[in-house]
């Protein structure tokens, strides 16, 4: 094959985009895009019930949030009709399909009797060699070779054959007049200068028709890859339970594109042991590395995982402007600069800062009472009374030196961490959890720690 690599990713607009649609999406276009070739989206819409533009918006919306940015312009399996037509044609004309006229009722009663049988139902080729003419109730099919085998060397899964005795006369266009699936994809794929198919695995049994139709219509046929499906954790077939589907929704989770590409491109493929691959890296070693043909299974925690390195390796710039849609504290000044350092590795998703940083922005609300009473003792506010002294007499205002003053506190009181640090913690920023309390007190500022302790001992006293 001297031409240049084509790949195509093929949806059909019937839904939104999954993991599994885009995990194959990004090997078929990591794929072209290692072998220096390009990658087309067609969206196979033929089924005009299921198939609808929002789903078609929302698939290209989310590769454009992927950054998987496909060549020319989008294709739409639909305005092809007449060329699937032309091409049924060309293979009735030249004996390699033809006109059928068998009743629902008859391929109803054929089916029953063999599965009586215990055979496998298959057409049995009754108008096969009848040339019959074109009618209202006809439907066009494919004279597939009645012997020998099929077989094409899969990048994925090494070569794959079946016997043609298999293979039924599949039916190429209905009797209202529209082509099926299987000559639709094909005919695309001829239009398209496709030579390199990356699709799921539950396409293998088609591929063997199609290849069928390809040396048919006498087309040199594309090299196929069939990459296994995505499972969840538990080895079952992935679903909601597993973790969100859609693509928009890791979106609106705050996941960000870069961790889910990565993670992606780690389900069903790899290079050694590494895991990290910026996105150029990718496009560079894909053919490197090896697309396995066992099931990969996916873990939101494992996605997570990705998501958080890449959120610590950010650039602040980035992560402010990345954060703006799920939460509005952050400006490009000091004091967000500074509340982003201390909380930055507390959170794996974008939607986690807002939670993590409300107190450094807004008003305390009011402290959980179980958490009050646990940690405000009578002992406790004792402490907070010293801490609220020597904190108001601290000549600068630093994590040293407020560290340095809990020590002394804890020291001369003859009392541990917990018993300074926790109340201190609860009365500055209202909850048990928080980055650790020196640096906190240190980043919300003198005024506003002094305050929220005056606070705190005004309530309880
Ligand atoms: N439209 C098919 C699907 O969504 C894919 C067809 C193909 O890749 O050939 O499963």
């Amino acid at each position: 094959m001297n031409q240049k690599v084509m790949g195509r990713f093929a949806p059909s607009p019937t839904g939104t985009l999954h993991i599994g649609g885009a995990r194959t999406a990004l090997f078929a276009w990591l794929y072209s895009k290692s072998l220096g070739g390009k990658c087309l989206l067609r969206l196979e819409d033929t089924d005009k019930e299921r198939s609808k533009q929002k789903y078609t918006n929302s698939i290209i919306e989310s590769f454009n949030w992927l950054g998987i940015d496909f060549d020319e312009e989008p294709v739409y399996q639909s305005k092809n009709k007449n060329r699937h037509l032309e091409k049924a044609t060309q293979l009735v004309e030249d004996g390699q399909a033809y006109f059928c006229d068998c009743s629902t009722e008859r391929l109803q009663k054929l089916r029953e009797e063999q599965q009586k049988k215990g055979f496998k139902p298959k057409y049995d080729e009754k108008c096969r060699e009848l040339n019959l003419k074109q009618a209202t109730n006809t439907v066009v099919r494919f004279k597939n070779p009645g012997r020998g085998k099929v077989s094409f060397n899969d990048i994925v899964r090494g070569e794959i054959e079946v016997s043609n005795e298999e293979l039924d006369d599949l039916i190429l266009v209905r009797s209202d007049g529209t082509p099926t699936y299987n000559l639709c994809v094909v005919v695309d794929d001829i239009d398209m200068n496709i030579t390199h198919v990356i699709r799921g695995d539950d396409h293998v049994n088609n591929t063997f028709r199609q290849v069928n139709i390809f040396e048919a219509l006498g087309e040199e046929i594309p090299i196929y890859g069939h990459v296994p499906m995505i499972l969840g954790g538990d080895g079952k077939r992935m679903s909601k339970r597993h973790g969100a589907a859609s693509i928009s929704e890791y979106k609106e989770m705050g996941v960000l594109p870069q961790a889910l590409l990565n993670y992606l491109s780690r389900l069903g493929w790899s290079l050694g042991d590494q895991e990290i691959f910026q996105f150029e890296e990718l496009i560079e070693k894909f053919k490197d590395g090896r697309m396995n043909n066992a099931p990969a299974s996916f873990s939101l925690e494992k996605l997570l995982w990705f998501n958080k390195e890449y959120l610590s390796k950010m650039d602040e710039k980035e992560l402010i402007g990345r954060l703006s849609s799920f939460c509005g504290y952050f400006q490009k000044d000091d004091y967000s600069s500074k509340v982003l350092d201390l909380i930055k590795d507390r959170c794996n998703l974008l939607s986690d800062f807002e939670q993590e940083t409300k107190y450094f922005f807004e008003d305390l609300e009011a402290i959980d009472s179980k958490d009050a009473n646990k940690t405000f003792t009578p002992e406790a506010m004792d402490v907070l009374k010293i801490l609220l002294r020597e904190f108001s007499a601290l000549e600068d205002w630093t994590s040293e030196s407020i560290n340095h003053t809990i020590e002394t506190v804890m020291e001369s009181a003859n009392l541990g961490m917990g018993q300074v640090g926790k109340p201190l913690r609860l009365a500055v920023t209202g909850r048990m959890n928080s980055p650790p309390v020196d640096k906190t007190c240190a980043v919300l500022g003198r005024d506003k720690v002094i305050e929220r302790m005056e606070e705190a001992l005004n309530k309880l006293l």
